[in-house]
């Protein structure tokens, strides 16, 4: 495995690292995989170490590779969603009675995935807003096993300082996880601002084509990643070779999307903030944290429409070419009521959504189309 250098470029390592031409036909793109099972050769005489395809496959493998040299990892793991690699991650390092710190605008799916799910399992959680470090501090003890953090956050686009919440989570025993779905790992690299584990969607960016559904995560150190894959195999929620591939396919594109995807934002953020119809925009590129630990601010952008739940719903309902629907990080523009839609599901809880806001996944068509069509839901 491996002709790719330790010094390799993002964009490199993107379309090489754990992608070797096939050793038998020299296919240069790993092939789909579409096998449960693999003859051995003699009792426990595999081939390369695989012996089913819940505990390894080879295209599960390349991407997995992939992933951890992406986020700079040393091992990576790929999921049927983005939540069963929230839930496999958090029953590997928690246990019943323990605590985490979640952020107090988390993805609706999150949320719910604690709220429901986790704490009949017994695990503790708090949402606390993130960019308050004091409130962080506030919120850890004893029992606290993990600090979750999502930045910059789905939908508000808050931003959470990834290398001061690490120092929090170290000195109290606990691990720091981020949530880097928004950002991808071509914008910001968490593990290299001390966090020990990254969680991807990668249904969004990663995959990039809306085409698929599937999760990963990416560890610092060797010994989680071994209680990783145990639990992966154990618990057994992982992305077929097919979803594999596809995510795969679309990380090669990965660098040059996100440059795509940040230049039509910021110019739609630009329209946005001079628009008489909007009463805010929500982008993180004024934010000194972001511009800290951020290459550049995203393709993901929010705003509050002036006049309330019913102007922002009409907006919704107007646009052309920005299609509404939920989930984001696609080539194609997405347009979404977060309240009725996304986050739905944290309505009445703290983390409920104003419903003024109206959420942007801004994708790489024509700029000029994309602005025109949202000039017009607004007109
Ligand atoms: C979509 C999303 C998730 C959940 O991922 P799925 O692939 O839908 O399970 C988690 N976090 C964020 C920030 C997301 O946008």
């Amino acid at each position: 495995m491996g002709s790719v250098a330790e010094d390799d470029g993002f964009e490199t390592l993107a379309i090489h690292a754990g992608q070797e031409p096939d050793p038998t036909t020299g296919a240069v793109t790993p092939p789909v995989y579409l096998t449960s099972t693999y003859a051995q050769d003699g009792v426990g005489g595999t081939r390369g170490g695989y012996e089913y395809s819940r505990s390894g496959n080879p295209t599960r493998t390349a991407l997995e590779t992939c992933v951890a040299a992406l986020e700079g990892g040393v091992r990576g793991f790929a999921f049927a969603s983005g939540l069963a690699s929230t839930d496999t991650l958090l029953r590997t390092i928690c246990a019943p009675g323990e605590h985490v710190v979640i952020p107090g605008d988390a993805y609706g799916g999150t949320y719910r995935l604690f709220a429901r799910v986790l704490e009949q399992w017994g695990l503790d959680y708090s949402p606390v807003a993130q960019h308050d470090l004091d409130a962080v501090r506030a919120a850890v003890h004893d029992h606290t096993r993990v600090i979750w953090c999502e930045t910059p956050t789905n939908p508000l686009l808050g931003i959470a300082d990834i290398a001061a919440l690490a120092e929090i989570a170290h000195d109290c025993g606990a691990l720091l996880v981020v949530d880097n779905t928004f950002a991808s790992p071509y914008l910001q690299q968490p593990l290299s601002l001390g966090a020990d584990v990254v969680m991807h969607s990668t249904t969004k960016y990663l995959g990039g084509h809306s085409d698929v559904v599937g999760g990963a995560l990416v560890v610092a150190s060797h010994e989680l990643g071994e209680e990783l894959a145990f639990h992966q195999n154990a618990i057994g929620a992982v992305a077929g070779p097919m979803d594999a591939w596809l995510v795969l396919r679309g990380i090669k594109t990965l660098a040059v999307r996100m440059d795509r995807h940040c230049d039509n934002a910021e110019k739609v953020v630009e329209m946005l903030r001079s628009h008489a119809g909007v009463a805010e925009v929500l982008y993180p590129d004024t934010n000194e944290v972001a511009k800290r630990q951020m290459r550049r601010f995203g393709g993901m952008v929010s705003f509050r429409v002036s006049g309330g739940e019913a102007a922002a719903l009409e907006v919704c309902g107007k646009t052309r070419l920005f299609t509404l629907a939920e989930s984001l990080g696609g080539v194609e523009s997405l347009i979404e009521h977060p309240g009725r839609m996304t986050h739905a599901s944290v309505a009445g809880s703290t983390l409920e959504v104003p419903g003024d806001l109206v959420r942007l996944s801004v994708g790489i068509e024509s700029v000029s189309d994309l602005l025109a069509d949202l000039e017009r839901a607004l007109a």
